[in-house]
């Protein structure tokens, strides 16, 4: 396809901006999902940095996450600030950027610095996922606001600071800036070198299953006891055997138990969910909802039927990331 004169000016007014420095600069802050200094000296320095565009720029709270601990227990799980930029709101044609400032590896993980591999090959924490894609966002769009042909386009672009976390944190923000948007684009690298796109990706949630039992001697009265982690491994082999071609199910970790003489009365599970389509996140869901009856059920007796809830609902018990559709597959 071809491009006219004015978009070959842009395009080149993007390339001339200083990505290599941004990504140079924004890599050499770590900015690990749990490194909550990082995130916020990241988000201070990219809220300098994109304030550059027009519209109101703000650093917004995360939503309150709560995480079941090893113990059992409830706890707020905290997240870093996310970067949130309104820019004519009132345009007729509305758009979505959306981006994340946190990367992988926390400030204890060796790799902190970047190096180049070979000539024009930078490796570094987050360069490709994504801070070079931030920079790409941003010299494309002061490009495009210099053009003059910015006037009718307004946009919202949100960069979130909990994506490879699972953007619990962050997906009602995302949800909101996306309603009435007429594209929504992110800027995480292609699937290939050569830039090949991908066309769709699968949802993913992250669940844990609460097991209560009830504690006895191993020895003297086992009946007596109701074993957490049974239940809890016979749930992990019930949702694992229930993956489809549509559904992947991984057991991932069970905490609980203790002494070798005690039964266990408490597990917690953890499952990662991966749905490839809405109806196989609905199929995940039905999952969810009766795994859990059916193992605590065969491992309690009939004198101590399954307490309703025995499995509880966490904050986490949904899919941050809802499968994304097809769309065109390549550049
Ligand atoms: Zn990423």
């Amino acid at each position: 396809m071809a491009i006219s004169s004015s978009e070959q000016s842009t395009a080149e007014r993007a390339a001339a901006e200083p990505m290599l420095d941004q990504v140079l600069r924004w890599s050499a802050i770590n900015s690990g999902s749990r490194n909550l200094d990082g995130l916020k000296l990241i988000a201070g320095v990219l809220a300098d940095d994109f304030s550059t565009l027009p519209g109101e720029l703000k650093l917004l709270d995360p939503a309150p996450v709560e995480t079941v601990t090893a113990a059992g227990e409830r706890q707020a799980l905290q997240h870093g600030q996310n970067l949130h930029l309104s820019v004519r709101p009132d345009a007729p044609v509305q758009l979505l950027f959306t981006g994340h400032m946190d990367t992988v590896y926390g400030p204890v993980h060796p790799f902190q610095q970047t190096q180049w591999l070979e000539n024009g090959v930078l490796n570094g924490p987050g360069a490709a996922d994504m801070k070079g894609g931030l920079a790409v966002m941003l010299a494309a769009l002061k490009a495009v606001e210099a053009s003059g042909a910015a006037a009718n386009v307004g946009y919202e672009v949100v960069i979130n600071s909990d994506e490879e976390v699972g953007s619990l944190g962050s997906a009602q923000l995302i949800a909101e800036a996306a309603k009435g948007k007429a594209a929504a684009l992110t800027y995480e690298p292609s699937v290939l070198p050569d830039g090949t796109f991908a066309g769709a990706r699968p949802g993913s949630g992250n669940f844990s299953f609460l097991v209560r039992g009830r504690s006895a001697h191993a020895g003297r009265n086992p009946e007596d006891g109701r074993n957490a982690i049974v239940a809890a491994s016979e749930l992990a082999l019930r949702l694992a055997m229930s993956k489809t071609p549509g559904l992947t199910i991984n057991p991932a970790k069970i905490d609980g138990g203790g002494p070798n003489n005690v039964v266990p009365d408490l597990a917690v599970l953890r499952v990662n969910m991966r749905p490839r389509t809405s109806d196989d996140q609905e199929i995940a869901g039905r999952l969810r909802e009766r795994g859990p009856e059916a193992a605590i059920f065969r491992w309690s007796s009939t004198g101590a039927p399954p307490t309703p809830g025995a499995t509880r609902k966490t904050a986490a018990m949904r899919f941050s990331r809802p499968p994304t559709s097809r769309f065109a597959s390549t550049r």
